[in-house]
């Protein structure tokens, strides 16, 4: 039943599809926005088009970026010799936010866990192959202290070792079983501070 006219109803159907958003919360988004001022609701569409039309992987790190090399792999002030590896751009913004980190990093866009049917191949494990040269000495590899994650470093560690590179983890201050990205500063910079090699 249609109770609120076809477009009203379209923009529900379409904001239930967002993670987290259920239909309940969709409708309540949806009134939302229609209450909204007419150049807000412009505002929030053209963010939309305008976030999906320019953004595209940084082509050293997959990091979400306008620009490529993105800001932090075109920055001067970076150490080039350490990369953090990360499943997410919200974990890569969480050591950020820390201040204490000043090497590259490389984003994953995810972990393997082959009961999703997500492989190594599914995630930007061979971008960070073939980054890697002689002026990499060490890869931190800070991906989620969860199986994934844990599955995905064990990984990673076993590919990189026969090349000579120093492969480190993020240490157990991190609680087991969460997403880097709701965790404190103090517990970030804590855990890369006490990373121990793999
Ligand atoms: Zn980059």
């Amino acid at each position: 039943m249609n109770y609120y006219g076809e477009s009203v109803a379209k923009l529900i159907e379409h904001l239930s599809r967002l993670p987290g958003i259920g239909g309940k919360s969709a409708q309540r988004l949806a009134f939302h926005i229609i209450n909204m001022p007419k150049e807000e609701a412009e505002a929030l569409a053209e963010s939309i088009t305008k976030a999906k039309n320019e953004v595209k992987y940084c082509s050293v790190c997959c990091n979400l970026t306008d620009s490529d090399p993105c800001a932090v792999c075109s920055s001067a002030k970076r150490r080039r010799d350490t990369i953090m590896v990360v499943e997410n751009p919200r974990d890569m913004a969480a050591y950020e936010k820390t201040k204490g980190y000043d090497g590259l990093y490389h984003i994953l866009h995810g972990a393997i866990a082959m009961t999703k049917g997500i492989g190594p191949e599914d995630i930007k494990i061979r971008e960070l192959v073939n980054r890697l040269d002689e002026s990499v000495k060490e890869v931190i590899i800070a991906t989620n202290p969860t199986v994934e994650g844990d599955v995905t470093a064990v990984y990673i560690s076993k590919l990189l070792k026969p090349l000579g590179i120093k492969v480190t983890r993020i240490a157990n201050g991190v609680p087991v079983g969460s997403d880097l990205e709701y965790i404190d500063e103090v517990t970030l910079s804590r855990a890369l501070e006490g990373r121990s090699e793999m």
